[in-house]
């Protein structure tokens, strides 16, 4: 099975329901989009790309993303999606290491496509060139055939340290991850619509193929960036939409909808369900989030080693206000998806009892081959069958996961653990900080002292020592920090995540 074969059992049924949008726009049917892709496929065998091959997208967000990554699976070959906000030198690092030998560009993020060397052809998406790919009308390839387990998608992790790994994402990892979606995340109507609000790269661009599985429309933000109130404004023109983003971007679509001074059953009117994920989201952002736009949110957790797929907080575990431990679950990340186990286990893999931290392992059909040509990685990151994450966690009884922080962000300060979250999670219910983030820093007499970033409110003024105070009320005084910094803005990686290596280099 190829992925590839999604897209052709929808043109072949539907050929003239729309699929993509630029903006408002309509720019192809699910029939021209299997055409397109099918030509693309051709040209790119006939300029010498056999299956398995990898194929470069260096793109914004764009309509195009879609019919050349399809594009490139008709042909068999490996798409390579890279983060469109990478320095060049980063993203030929990541040509050398894949060995691509094509490279799909947007202008806008690759001003000087030459830049890139090693490769057998550096196309524009938006040129004319490209254009006649799409377009031209020779005959339509088949799709080549695919094993399970042969590589769809090579993802380079957005690594917060060190060189990205490159995670053989298989196409049973991607259909695996598509089905998932329908019974732990949010059943899809053909009349729907995911809007492309983060970077297709990563876990955005993967949920078009759960959309593509439900015959939905795929819309790409004329913008080709976010902007909450281009998305609120698209919703209503469009009908609602569903969405994946990072916790700081849903912040950002919640104070639109707050400034804008619209109630939940507006917001509805532009959002069906809005995916979060990939960083954590705290208690207190999320009651705010329900509270403004209402039950449209689904958390999920995942790594690029199991793309999109770990746990799932559904809407009806996000509403069950009278549940005893609802506030518990609020901060989690909820329940084992549909195809995976999670088990969090000491250092000799065996599970550990309720209540108890631990490294959490995802085992099923989602989890990578492994790292791209890179023993050493997958052994270490696959073990008798387990994905080792590298986050850190807890189960309760019912089977809710709490993250606490990954393995290298927990503080040990005068010999107690110190898990960050924690502390972040008070900070952000105390009054006027808008943001805040922990780390530790070395200190010759505690080993470690807890330090906190904080990020006040527009117009708030900050002082150390109400927040102190406000922290003795609520966690143990251990785990208290010792000193604030008080910042305009916290340092973040491409995906909205908090950058904690920076923070770290900066004490
Ligand atoms: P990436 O491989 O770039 O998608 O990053 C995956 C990592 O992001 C995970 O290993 C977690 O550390 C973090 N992450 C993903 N989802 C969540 C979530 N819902 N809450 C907290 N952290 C998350």
């Amino acid at each position: 099975m190829n992925l590839a074969h999604l897209l052709q059992r929808r043109a072949l049924q539907h050929p003239q329901r729309h699929a993509i949008f630029s903006g408002t726009q309509c720019v192809a049917s699910h029939g021209e989009w299997a055409s397109r892709a099918a030509r693309v496929g051709a040209h790119l065998h006939a300029a010498g790309l056999a299956p398995g091959d990898r194929v470069v997208l260096f793109m914004r967000n764009h309509p195009r993303y879609l019919e050349l990554m399809f594009g490139a699976w008709w042909a068999g070959l490996v798409v390579v999606p890279v983060n469109a906000k990478l320095h060049i030198k980063e993203v030929q690092w990541i040509v050398d290491n894949s060995a691509a030998r094509w490279a799909f560009v947007t202008s806008d993020v690759a001003p000087d496509p030459a830049a890139l060397t090693g490769l057998d052809g550096v196309m524009d998406a938006e040129s004319a060139a490209c254009t006649a790919w799409l377009e031209d009308g020779a005959g339509l390839p088949a799709i080549e055939e695919r094993a399970p387990t042969d590589t769809a998608w090579l993802f380079y992790t957005s690594g917060t340290t060190g060189r990205p790994k490159g995670v053989m994402i298989t196409h049973r990892n991607l259909i695996t991850m598509g089905l998932t979606y329908f019974n732990d995340v949010d059943p899809i109507a053909a009349g729907d619509a995911i809007a492309y609000a983060a970077p297709m790269s990563h876990g955005a661009g993967i949920y078009a193929i759960p959309h593509l599985m439900a015959g939905a429309r795929h819309v790409v933000p004329a913008s080709g960036g976010f902007d909450a109130a281009e998305l609120f404004a698209l919703g209503r023109q469009l009908g609602p939409l569903s969405l994946f983003a990072a916790p700081t971007i849903v912040k950002r679509i919640v104070d639109e909808a707050e400034a804008a001074g619209l109630s939940p059953a507006q917001c509805g009117q532009s959002f069906k369900t809005i995916v979060y994920g990939g960083a954590p989201m705290y208690a207190a952002d999320i009651q705010r989030a329900l509270r403004v736009m209402g039950p449209r949110f689904v958390q999920i957790y995942g790594q690029g080693e199991s793309p999109m797929v770990g746990t799932a907080l559904g809407r009806a575990h996000l509403a069950d206000a009278s549940h005893p431990r609802h506030a518990e679950r609020l901060a989690s990340v909820g329940v084992a998806q549909t195809p995976v186990r999670i088990r969090v286990a000491g250092p000799d893999g065996e599970p550990l009892p309720a209540g108890e931290v631990g490294e959490v392992l995802i085992q099923g059909d989602s989890v990578m081959a492994g790292y791209w040509r890179n023993p050493e990685a997958t052994a270490a990151a696959l073990r008798d069958g387990w994905l080792w994450t590298g986050d850190m966690g807890a189960l309760d009884a019912d089977g809710f996961l709490t993250l606490k922080d990954r393995s290298k962000d927990l503080i040990i300060s005068g010999g107690s653990n110190i898990y960050p979250r924690e502390v972040e999670e008070v900070l952000l219910t105390a009054p006027g900080v808008a943001e805040a983030a922990v780390v530790g820093a070395p200190d010759p007499e505690w080993g470690e002292i807890v330090v906190a970033f904080v990020v006040p409110l527009p117009g708030a003024a900050l002082d150390s020592k109400v927040l102190d105070a406000f922290c003795l009320d609520h966690i143990a005084r251990f785990k208290r920090p010792k000193r604030y910094e008080i910042v305009d803005a916290l340092p973040k990686n491409n995906y909205g995540k908090v950058l904690k290596t920076v923070l770290r280099e900066r004490l």
